[in-house]
């Protein structure tokens, strides 16, 4: 009888262990997968090598540059997502990258990070590389040097802030449009530009496949690629799993993007972000509804020979194809552009519209966060 009691319990011990999946169980628990669970799963995609980027000099890695670090072997890429953090598209495309065991790198803008500090910090927690691509979007050609090194700055700061720890330095230029005063400047930074090879063009369709077939096409001819997308788009977050599944099936191999270094954040910066960061979880907490839902704070378009990455918001229900996308202007208040709150009664609006604006001062940063 003894012995009979000691049968069952181990068989009910060895039904209970075959009905436990730890990698189910680690995905299910929140779309961190713990990598010795996904180690050696042939099914999934994975990340094949994490390779350590140097940033010291401020190098530029990939795309087409002169002299750029080409860190890739044929059959590689790297998955990098910019302009969010945007909590509806952000969050799926964690889930994909979960599911199959791999990592990517995103470029997140300030103003956003501002507006939802939290999932910056579930991107980190998730193993992704968190680097910036400005405060607000802003076409680096368009603007002044100083005003560059603010956005740059201000980026860092706010997105390192958000996250509690520095990101990496690591950062892509808006529209991919650069200027060699601020190459100069992200080298004396110590900060490397990241380029893109292969690119979805997801901001110019609202199909999966369409973005999808984009990057399978553009893969079959360079072999290998900094891949960029947008996790600002819907349909681009629709589009991952199927692009992680045909990278598994064709014989991509992912390349996780790392920092070797640590950046080094401006102190001033770091207080004025640490200040706007708690004004905005003060007015979270105190009116959630009014600050949860988030326009995309873009920058006015560049020139149509200078777009390589429209920055755009998709305006629901838009049926022709023009309107498609709304441009939003940055010259609001930070809370304005991230909430589409205003303050300003219409009266007041006018007599402000009025009011002739004096000249930027030479600093202004700190209006970003007013
Ligand atoms: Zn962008």
């Amino acid at each position: 009888m003894r012995q009979l009691s000691i049968y069952i319990a181990a068989l009910v011990s060895l039904f209970a262990l075959a009905a436990y999946d730890p990698l189910s169980a680690e995905i299910e628990a929140g779309g961190s997968v713990n990598v010795d669970a996904c180690s050696g799963d042939p099914t999934r995609l994975g990340v094949s090598r994490v390779v350590e980027i140097d940033s010291a000099g401020g190098p530029n890695v990939g795309g087409d540059m002169r002299g750029a670090q080409q860190l890739l072997n044929d059959g590689e890429v790297v998955l990098t997502f910019d302009d969010g953090p945007m909590r509806s598209v952000t969050k799926p495309i964690l889930k994909a990258l979960a599911d199959q065991c791999t990592k990517a790198t995103f470029f997140m803008v300030g103003q956003m990070a501002l507006a939802d500090a939290a999932m910056v910090r579930e991107v980190a927690a998730a193993g992704h590389t968190v680097a910036t691509h400005t405060w607000s979007h802003k076409n680096i050609r368009a603007i002044s040097l100083a005003k560059s090194q603010q956005e740059i700055e201000a980026a860092i700061s706010t997105v390192s802030q958000a996250k509690g720890t520095p990101v990496a330095p690591l950062f892509r230029f808006p529209y991919l449009n650069s200027t060699k005063q601020t190459e100069s400047y992200l080298k004396g930074r110590n900060i490397a530009a990241i380029w893109i090879d292969v690119d979805s063009k997801d901001y110019m369709t609202r199909s999966p496949k369409v973005a999808l077939q984009r990057i399978l096409a553009q893969l079959a001819a360079t072999k290998k690629g900094i891949i960029l997308m947008h996790d600002i788009h819907a349909w681009t977050a629709a589009m991952v799993p199927d692009l992680l599944k045909e990278l598994h099936d064709r014989g991509f191999k992912v390349v996780h993007f790392v920092p070797k270094g640590q950046i080094e954040t401006i102190a001033s910066y770091d207080e004025a972000a640490q200040k706007a960061l708690a004004a905005k979880a003060a007015k979270k907490a105190a009116n959630p509804i009014a600050t949860r839902s988030i326009v995309w704070p873009m920058s006015p378009a560049p020139t149509p020979l200078e777009e390589t990455d429209v920055a755009a918001v998709a305006v629901p229900g838009a049926k022709h194809k023009a309107n498609r996308y709304k441009k939003v202007s940055t010259k609001p208040s930070i809370t304005d552009g991230l909430t589409g709150e205003t303050s300003e009664t219409p009266a007041q609006a006018a007599k402000n519209k009025k009011a002739v604006k004096p000249k930027e001062p030479e600093s202004v940063w700190p209006s970003f966060f007013n």
